[in-house]
C-alpha cells in the first residue's frame, strides 16, 4: 500500500489563504506520475521516494516544460488579478530545484510576477541538496525568500531521517547554507523509531544553527501522514523548549509551527516502515 497523501496533479496549486502567509500560490515543478526527490525522508507526506537522484537531466521529459510552466502561471495570475497574491512558492511533490531547467523557470516566474502582481514575494521551500550546484545556487539567490531544510546536526542523523541519494554531500550542504544570504532554516523534528530529538542530536543541531546564522528558523513536527508509520509527533511543549534553547545559544529567532489538528498516521500498517 502506498503511504502518504496523493501527489499534486498539476503545476500550480492554490491559492491557499493562511493567516501566516496570506494568499499563497504553490508551484509544483516535479513529475506528477511518480515521486522524484534527492531525499527519502521518513516523514515525507507523499510517502517513499520512487526515484532518488540529484541529477534528473535524463528524466527531463517527465517534468513540466518551460512553455507549459509559463502559460499555466500566466493564466492563473491573470485569474487572480482582482484578489491578488501575496506569496508564490516553488514547492510541491518533491524537490523543485531538481527540475533540469530550474534556473530558467525562476526567471520566468519572476518576470510574470513583476508583470501581474509586483508586490508579491516569490520564494522556495527546498531540501537544500541542490544549493551545492552553482547554477541552482544562483537561481536561489534571485528569489525573495529561501526556506531551506536542515533536520540534522550531523551526518548519521541526516542519513537516518532524510535518507539522501548517494550524490548528496551533507558537508557541502552545510557550507552552502552558511554562505547563502537570508536563509530561513526549516527543521522537522520527529520521534519514534526514527528520531532527531535526543540530547546529543539537539546539541549538534543547535551548533549547526549557530554556524549557519539563518535570518530565522522554523521548527515543526508531523502534521500529515508520513512515509514511515512508526513515527510519533513531537509535542508542542518540547518544540518550544528546543526553540528557547537554540534562541539562547545562538540568538537566532525561532518560529514554532504547531499543527492545527493532531497528527494522524492514517496510512500506517503493521510491519511497514
Ligand atoms: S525532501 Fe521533501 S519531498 Fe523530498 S522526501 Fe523529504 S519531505 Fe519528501
Amino acid at each position: 500500500m502506498k503511504q502518504g497523501i496523493p501527489l499534486k496533479s498539476g503545476i500550480i496549486y492554490g491559492p491557499v489563504n493562511s493567516r501566516r502567509l496570506g494568499r499563497s500560490l504553490g508551484l509544483n515543478l516535479s513529475p506528477v506520475r511518480y515521486k522524484l526527490c534527492s531525499f527519502n525522508c521518513v516523514y515525507c507526506q507523499y510517502g517513499w521516494t520512487d526515484v532518488s537522484t540529484l541529477d534528473a537531466a535524463q528524466r527531463e521529459k517527465d517534468f513540466p516544460t518551460a512553455d507549459d510552466f509559463a502559460s499555466t502561471l500566466e493564466r492563473v495570475l491573470i485569474e487572480q488579478k482582482n484578489e491578488g497574491v501575496d506569496n508564490i512558492t516553488f514547492s510541491g511533490n518533491g524537490e523543485s530545484t531538481l527540475h533540469p531547467r530550474f534556473a530558467e523557470l525562476v526567471d520566468i516566474a519572476g518576470a510574470l510576477k513583476n508583470k501581474y502582481c509586483p508586490a508579491a514575494r516569490i520564494g522556495v521551500l527546498t531540501n537544500s541538496s541542490a544549493a551545492t550546484i552553482e547554477k541552482v545556487r544562483k537561481a536561489l539567490e534571485k528569489l525573495d525568500f529561501r526556506v531551506m531544510k536542515l533536520d540534522a546536526g550531523e551526518i548519521e542523523t541526516f542519513r537516518e531521517i532524510n535518507r539522501p541519494c548517494p550524490q548528496v554531500d551533507y558537508q557541502a550542504i552545510l557550507e552552502s547554507l552558511k554562505s547563502m544570504p537570508d536563509v530561513t532554516l526549516q527543521t522537522m523534528f520527529v520521534d519514534g523509531a526514527y528520531q532527531n530529538i535526543d540530547q546529543r542530536k539537539i546539541d549538534s543541531w543547535v551548533e549547526r544553527v549557530g554556524e549557519i546564522k539563518p535570518i530565522k528558523a522554523q521548527i515543526y513536527s508531523l502534521h500529515r501522514p508520513s512515509a514511515a508509520s512508526s513515527l510519533r509527533e513531537v509535542p508542542a511543549e518540547k518544540l518550544k523548549e528546543i526553540a528557547a534553547r537554540v534562541e539562547s545559544a545562538t540568538g537566532v529567532s525561532v518560529e514554532v509551527i504547531v499543527a492545527a489538528a493532531p497528527y494522524q498516521p492514517r496510512f500506517s500498517e503493521p510491519g511497514q516502515r
